[in-house]
Parts: structure tokens; C-alpha cells; sequence
């Protein structure tokens, strides 16, 4: 079976370099917030393009965290996309904060700017752009967006990791990108990770606090912060793995590269591709197509597994049903969550691999 993801495929070597950081860390006797923690903090804002980066616990309390260093709280709207990983908006409820949804753009599955300035009123504080599926698009553009209504713009970079659209990185054209290393995500580690990333200074030290119990030094604490630390154990994990990263992306463009130019299959239906190779990171592989179980079904059965990324918008989730939206819906985020579905895209795939994804989709008979 060809999985979405590649774990027991990988390298001998990186298997070999994790296993011994792991235990340089037993021997090291220091397992929260130390040498490992700073080195790859420092390794990852240069790899992001940002000034610093800050190991947090998760993607999603790298979010909460940088919202709530920026005071976006009670009171303050924070627009979102209901196509994303729940954590997006879970975030914003975190943060005390309240998400209001536009709808996504149907070519490419990302936020609609003409949704969400129908969004936009008095208590709008920011706009937080998920690069979903990987995929950097526009950033002068939203940019511009919310500085003409000065408001912030903020990023979910949880798949979006060396994402580079016209030279300028995912995570650096808003107040801060927050980035998620769970284990499936481009750079992984092996258990929970994620880091905020900002050319703030401000916001980079109040991030530091906030994740460490609102410390300022020892047994001051000035801010009612979180536990949210990145251990030693990932950090050099995701050291070790951050080596691989731009080579593992690479191979994660060719694919998706592959997969643009063969697949040829009238039930379905490709997404726009990105501007340029380098503003998609290629986490995952979606097409569309209005016969999903059929060909879902079909590609099981020639060896090639799926998943859909995201059946169920936020939108439709208990705890959101009644969350604020765009006056005109969500209309394409609806259609999308029917349609959508995840080939496999992942570094170690081999060739053949990828002919056999190929021609099982083209295969398919709807
Ligand atoms: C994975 C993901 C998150 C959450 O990251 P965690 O590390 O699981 O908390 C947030 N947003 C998006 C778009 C994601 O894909």
C-alpha cells in the first residue's frame, strides 16, 4: 500500500542521527528549555527567514500565544478560514479572542480576500492566513489588505514550513507565524513541537514568557501565562530532521510537479497550482472530484491510500455552529469539504511510486 505518509521509509541515516541525538539527551541531564532548545530555535528563524524563533509545546499554542502577546483578546474579532485544521480557530477561542469565518477562494482552497472584507467591522483585530496544503499565495496582497484597514495580519504556518512566495518566506510578512511540528507536518518531530516565529523583538520576548508560565526570571511573573515549553528530546530531534527538511521538500515539489502535469482524469478536478515552485511546500496533495467515495474506493483497491483534509469545516463543528461568518456563507468551504481528497505526497516516495498514483487515478472510470 502506498500511504500518505512515509515514516517507515525513511533514511537508514536520519533514523540512525535521531536515535543518537535522543541519547546525547538522556546523557545530558538537562530536558526542558536548554542548549537544544536554543540551538534549534536559532537553527529554525534562520531556515524561516525570522528574526527569532520560539519553541512552544504545539501549533496550536504557538497560535494562542502569539495572540494573546499581542493583546488580541476579549472583545477583538479574528478572521479565519473554515477550511483548517480545527486548532486554527481553537486557537482564537483560547485566546478568549472571537474567530468570524470567510469563505475560501474554490481554486485553491485558501481564504477569499473579497470574503473576508465582507468580514471585516469595528471589532476586527486581525486576519490569521492558514497556507493550506502548504501554499503561500499573495502575501503583498493580504498584506496590503490589512494594513489598508489596519488591522493585523497573522499566519498559520502549521504546513507551510520553506514556503517562499516572490523571495519572501510564509511567516514573516505578518506579526508572526506560527508553526507546528507535529509529526506528520513537514518538519516533524517525534511527539508534539511548534514554534512562533516574528521579527518583533517585543513580541519574541513576550512569547517567551507566556510559554513559560508568564516568567519573566526565576519566580517573577509578570504575565498569567501557559505551560507550553519545547522539551530538549524534540528539539534535537527536530535538529536532527531540520537537516533533511529543504532536501525532503524538494522531493515533495517533484512529486506534486509529477502529479500536476499527468494526472488526466476528467472526474477530477486539480487545484490551481502556486505562482512558482517555491511558494508551496507541498504538505499535502488534494484534488477535487464529485465522485470522492467512488475514487477513494477505486485507489484503495490499486494499492494507493487516501485521506480528506477536511471532511468537516468549522463551520459544522458542535462547539462552532452558531460562530460569526460572512453574510453571503460559506458556500465554497462547503463544496470543497465534499469534494476534496488527499493523494499521497510525501519525500519517500519512490518513482514508481508516484507512476502508480498516477496512472490509478487516470485509471479511474467515475
Ligand atoms: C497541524 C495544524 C495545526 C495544529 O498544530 P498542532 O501542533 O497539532 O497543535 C494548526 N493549524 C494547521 C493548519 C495545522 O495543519
Amino acid at each position: 500500500m502506498i500511504l500518505i505518509n512515509g515514516f517507515a521509509q525513511e533514511p537508514r541515516d536520519l533514523r540512525d542521527a535521531m536515535v543518537a541525538a535522543a541519547s546525547s539527551v538522556v546523557d545530558s541531564h538537562h530536558y526542558i528549555l536548554g542548549p537544544a532548545v536554543e540551538r534549534f530555535e536559532g537553527r529554525w528563524a534562520a531556515a524561516s527567514g525570522a528574526r527569532h524563533a520560539v519553541g512552544v509545546a504545539n501549533g496550536m499554542d504557538a497560535l494562542e500565544i502569539g495572540l494573546r502577546a499581542l493583546g488580541i483578546g476579549p472583545g477583538d474579532e479574528v478572521i479565519t478560514t473554515p477550511m483548517t485544521a480545527f486548532a486554527t480557530v481553537l486557537a482564537v477561542l483560547r485566546a478568549g479572542a472571537t474567530p468570524v469565518l470567510a469563505d475560501i477562494d474554490p481554486g485553491t482552497a485558501l481564504l477569499s480576500p473579497a470574503s473576508v472584507e465582507r468580514c471585516i467591522g469595528p471589532r476586527t483585530r486581525a486576519v490569521l492566513l492558514v497556507h493550506l496544503y502548504g501554499q503561500a499565495r499573495d502575501l503583498a496582497g493580504w498584506a496590503a489588505l490589512c494594513s489598508r484597514h489596519g488591522i493585523d495580519l497573522l499566519e498559520d504556518c502549521a504546513q507551510s514550513h520553506l514556503a517562499v512566495e516572490h523571495g519572501v518566506a510564509a511567516g514573516t510578512v505578518g506579526r508572526f507565524g506560527g508553526y507546528s511540528f507535529y509529526p506528520t507536518k513537514n518538519l516533524g518531530a517525534l511527539g508534539d513541537a511548534g514554534a512562533l516565529v516574528t521579527d518583533d523583538d517585543d513580541l519574541a520576548a513576550t512569547a517567551r514568557m507566556l510559554r513559560n508560565y508568564g516568567q519573566s526570571t526565576r519566580y517573577e511573573h509578570p504575565l498569567v501565562g501557559l505551560n507550553s515549553r519545547l522539551d530538549e528530546m524534540q528539539a534535537a530531534i527536530l535538529d536532527v530532521r531540520l537537516d533533511w527538511l529543504a532536501a525532503f521538500t524538494e522531493r515533495r515539489r517533484a512529486v506534486a510537479a509529477r502529479y500536476d502535469a499527468e494526472i488526466m482524469q476528467p472526474a477530477v478536478r486539480l487545484l490551481v497550482p502556486p505562482v512558482e515552485p517555491s511558494a508551496h511546500a507541498r504538505h499535502l496533495y488534494v484534488v477535487c472530484t464529485e465522485h470522492r467515495e467512488d475514487l477513494a474506493r477505486h485507489l484503495a483497491d490499486s494499492g494507493v491510500q487516501t485521506l480528506i483534509h477536511y471532511p468537516v469545516p468549522v463551520h459544522h463543528q458542535p462547539p462552532c455552529r452558531d460562530i460569526a461568518r460572512d453574510p453571503e456563507g460559506l458556500a465554497a468551504a462547503d463544496a470543497h469539504a465534499r469534494t476534496c481528497l488527499s493523494l499521497p505526497c510525501h519525500p519517500q516516495l519512490s518513482d514508481d511510486d508516484v507512476d502508480t498514483v498516477i496512472r490509478a487515478v487516470n485509471a479511474f472510470r467515475g
